[in-house]
This record gives structure tokens, sequence and C-alpha cells, in this order.
């Protein structure tokens, strides 16, 4: 039995204990109020993105965790996005139960978008313990992130490891630096932790791969250019629906990666980290909104996401907005808070409109 249906039986059969499990959980940005909805049930339909972390590095008191995003798919959390520092809190907050999470996109090894892998791991084993052992022990959870740079790059692109490096340095049962974890799963979740790990190539020229395909699950990847650091965007695709995340890049890729994964996207969350005036050396990191109104109009996007919101666009999110209007894009836009959940199939948003400015 999962979390949510836990508490929805507890609220049917003892009634008004549900009030007082209701206040005992975290909320939106914080402590849950009495009577005040999770977010996990707001989740509907078949595909869902639950909004883990809309934030940045700089950790400010704006309510928004690092990046992170969790895919509901015909209602269970099943892919993980990034998971940067706060990610961890916001699963905890939503009252989902993530025994069934299968699969873990990261975009690129900056520490905004990975530092909560190892708790949110290692709670994986405890909720397949409260949900009554559901998990299959045969199952793995895959992860999927950039390559290391060729070893003709400049020295700054050198410093980060393949993923599957980083992965194995935190869990591999013989040389991980929390290798005990795979003790640990077997003794509290009653799963052996089987992992793998796929190290993606992210040279600019290669395009738009399909880097997974089973199960009516399509993900695709593309190299984008951000900084020294390898990085990827990703291509969700599951029940005629399409998400596309463009982690952290400056979207100015001479063959326009960002447009091609983009091409007729359902949402498009993208990186909304600074103005089109914000100099060096932010500019050489991220998108300027100009480029993000160009991106999402020459895609066809239908549903705009501004995320990963720094001190820099935090007050300045109008004229974000004006500045993407202004490159031409007519679709919707929207600014991603922490725990907002956009439900993808028509038969989800007519159960929750959660997904409004
Ligand atoms: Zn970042």
């Amino acid at each position: 039995m999962s979390l949510k249906s836990h508490l929805q039986h507890l609220c049917i059969t003892v009634g008004l204990v549900c009030v007082g499990v209701s206040v005992a959980q975290a909320g939106d940005t914080g402590h849950h109020e009495a009577g005040e909805q999770l977010a996990v049930e707001r989740v509907a339909g078949d595909f869902s993105v639950m909004v883990l972390g809309s934030g940045a590095p700089a950790a400010q008191p704006v309510g928004r965790a690092s990046a992170g995003y969790m895919f509901f798919l015909d209602g269970e959390p099943k892919i993980l996005m990034d998971a940067g520092g706060g990610v961890y809190q916001r699963v905890a907050d939503s009252g989902m139960n993530i025994s069934p999470l299968e699969l873990v996109l990261l975009s690129h090894l900056h520490v905004d978008h990975v530092g909560d892998i190892d708790p949110i791991v290692k709670a994986l084993f405890f909720h397949n313990r409260l949900a009554g052992f559901p998990r299959d022990p045969s199952q793995v959870l895959q992860f999927f992130g950039p390559n290391k740079a060729p070893a003709n790059a400049p020295p700054p692109a050198l410093r980060f490891p393949t993923t599957s490096r980083f992965i194995d340095a935190h869990f591999d049962a013989g040389t991980g630096i929390e290798a005990y974890l795979n003790d640990f799963a077997r003794v509290i979740g009653h799963i052996p932790f089987n992992y793998a790990v796929q190290s993606i190539e992210h040279d600019n020229t290669l395009g738009v791969r399909t880097i997974y395909d089973q199960d009516g699950v399509v993900i695709k990847a593309v190299g984008v250019p951000h900084g020294p650091a390898p990085s990827l965007a990703f291509r969700v695709e599951y029940d005629g629906k399409s998400v596309v995340y463009s982690g952290d890049t400056t979207s100015l890729s001479a063959n326009s990666n960002m447009i091609e994964i983009a091409r007729d996207a359902d949402l498009l969350i993208y990186d909304t980290a600074i103005l089109d005036s914000t100099g060096l050396p932010f500019s050489q990191l991220h998108t300027t909104p100009t480029r993000i109104g160009e991106v999402a109009r020459d895609a066809g996007v239908k549903h705009l996401v501004l995320s990963h919101i720094t001190a820099i666009t935090e007050r300045t999110l109008d004229e974000v907005k004006r500045s993407i209007r202004q490159a031409g894009y007519r679709g919707r836009i929207s600014v991603a808070k922490d725990l907002r959940v956009y439900n993808l199939d028509r038969k989800g948003r007519r159960r929750h409109h959660d997904d409004d400015d």
C-alpha cells in the first residue's frame, strides 16, 4: 500500500484522524496546514510532473530547493530528473512514496543538480518498507547522465567525472564511499541495491538521441553547452505527451539542439537564471530570456515553465516574461514553484488545475 493510499485509508476508516495526519505532514514549501492537500494528491491522470526544486545553488529564503522534478507515470513516481539540495525535503513534503522509482536522469554534475541523490536513495529503502515491500527485488535503479569531456577539452571541463564514476564512487558495493547502503537496502528495504549507470555522450554535434525506450516510455537526450560542465537536455515522452527539460545551458549551440529536442513539446521546463543584461560569468552558463523565447517559439512549445529561478530572476520575472513575449513566443508561460504539479493528460487536468501562473 502506498503512503498516499495509506493516508486515504486512515481518512476513510478513522474519520477525524486524517486531520491529525495532515497536520503532521509537511506541505507546499513549508509545513502542512490542517486540511491542506498534499502535493501527491494533486497528481492525476496518466502522466504528471511535480516540481521538487525550482531554485538554484545560492540558498535563499524564497521557498525554492535546488533543481529536481519527479515524473509520475500512471500515478506512480517513476522518473527523477536531477536532485539538487533540498529535493529530499520536497519529496518528504509532497507525501509521495518513492518505492516505484526506476530511472534517475542527471542533466549535469553540478551539486545543485545532484546533491540530494544519496538521501533520496536511502529514503527509497525506507519507503519500500513503509509501503509493505512492493518493490521487485530484481528491479534495477537506472541512472543516466553525461559522459566525461574528451581528453583535449580545456582543464576545467576535465574536472567532471563520467556519471558512471560519480555514481559508483558513492554506491559501488566494493569501493563506494556509501557501500554500506548495499547492506542497508537488504536489512531495511528487504531488497538488494541493484543499480546501473549509463554515461551519455554530450558532444553538441551528435544531435537528439533516444537513450531509453521501454513500456511506452521514450527518453531522448542531447548535448547542450553549459560552460565547462558536460551537460544534457532531456525529453520524456509517454502516453502521447512530451516534457522537455533544458538542464542548465546557454542554448547557443550552433546546431540549435535545444530547439530540436523541444520540438512541439507539451511542456518545456527552462533554465531561467539570468536576464538579457546579465554579464559574465553567468551569461556563459545560462539562457537569456530572449533566447528562451526564441527556442520556445521556433520549437512550437505549448507550455513554457520557467524554473531554476535565481536571485537575479526572482524579482524580475515580469521583465523575463516580457522579453520572452518580445522574442515572439505565443504559447502559455508559467513560473515553477516547489511542489507544483503539471498534469499532462486531459483527464488529469480536469481533476486538478495546478498549473496556472
Ligand atoms: Zn544549476
